[in-house]
């Protein structure tokens, strides 16, 4: 389907993302908060962001996943720790708080009154805004000492954040990830992979979205980061599986299959049964992005999508 907007007599008309946006907002499905890449959503949305985990929960239920949530927020510590800044400066968020007295806080309202910049009233918090929802589980896993014969699957959902506003419904601030994530030996991790990477394309073709898997990079910041980048490619160490959502010429990573290979067991001591640095790797569903890749291929009204996906996704 289609969602063609015509722009006003002599406004440029909009980019293909964002013309679907303006459906998405039109129909109620997105709820305008007035900064690019944050949204309420509709019931209706969420009905569908409900399925689609449980749907995911079905589909990796083979593996016994071990679950565990986190709220949407890391140690600052472990954020420090983990490298996050070294390759994503541009996309982290970080909270400050403040922790002053009466007087500062009459400064600080006279100084917001001014409309000025009331940063210097406000600390950094020991806490950070996830980025990625597999991120907190490294230290908690590796705190329980060496993995058992087999290694972990562990599962995970998250909200996350990420500082790339844009006028894409697909790219926003705040959005869910899912996540599998496998501890273990080089084998096992990358037999993980492969088996997401078969398992993933069957999944999306049940739910009817069409899709290319194509070898990728992290976004990886300045001149640094494309070196780092072209070594994850020629690892061959991501994977996304594009889908058409915004735009058919520019098609969306809607899930991802990644090795981190030692990366985070250089970090936190991830130990397999027999004592070596343990490999990671993870699947990752971008709940937001599948949910509006549903809407585009199948309309907006859930109980009228065709019978085999409406099977796929609600069971
Ligand atoms: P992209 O290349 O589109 O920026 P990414 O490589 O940054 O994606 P990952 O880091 O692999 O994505 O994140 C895992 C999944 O989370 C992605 O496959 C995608 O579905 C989802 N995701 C990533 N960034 C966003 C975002 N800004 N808004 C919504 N979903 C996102
Ligand atoms: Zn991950
Ligand atoms: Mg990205």
């Amino acid at each position: 389907m289609t969602h063609e907007t015509l722009a006003p007599e002599g406004e440029t008309p909009l980019s293909p993302a964002a013309a679907y946006r303006a459906a998405l907002l039109d129909a109620g499905l997105l709820i305008p908060t007035g900064v690019d890449g944050l949204y309420g959503r509709s019931e209706t949305y969420e009905q569908v962001v409900t399925a689609l985990e449980q749907s995911i929960t079905r589909l990796s239920a083979a593996d016994r996943p071990e679950q565990m949530r986190f709220p949407p927020l890391l140690s600052r510590q472990d954020f420090l720790a983990s490298g996050y800044l070294k390759g994503f400066p541009h996309l982290a968020g970080t909270i400050s708080c403040f922790c002053g007295n009466e007087a500062d806080h009459r400064r600080m309202l006279a100084c917001i009154g001014e409309g000025e910049d009331f940063s210097q009233f406000q600390q950094p918090a020991d806490v950070v805004v996830t980025p990625a929802a597999c991120y907190p589980i490294y230290p908690v896993i590796a705190r329980r000492g060496p993995l058992q014969a087999g290694g972990l699957v562990v599962d995970v959902s998250s909200w996350c954040f990420r500082h790339e506003p844009s006028v894409d419904p697909c790219r926003m601030q705040m959005f869910r990830m899912r996540e599998n994530v496998r501890i273990g030996t080089p084998d096992e991790v990358v037999a993980f992979r492969n088996r997401w990477l078969e398992r993933g394309a069957a999944w999306l073709e049940r739910l009817g979205l069409p899709f290319e898997a194509a070898l990728a990079n992290d976004p990886f910041f300045g001149r640094a980061g494309k070196l780092m980048a072209d070594g994850q490619r020629d690892q061959e160490l991501k994977f996304e599986m594009l889908v058409p959502v915004g735009s058919v010429e520019e098609p969306t990573a809607c899930m991802s299959c990644n090795l981190h290979m030692t990366h985070f067991s250089e970090i936190w001591p991830l130990t397999t049964a027999d004592g070596a640095m343990a490999h990671t790797g993870c699947v990752a569903f971008g709940i937001d992005r599948l949910t509006l890749a549903l809407f585009r291929h199948h309309g907006f009204t859930p109980t009228s999508w065709p019978a085999a996906v409406r099977a796929a996704l609600f069971g």
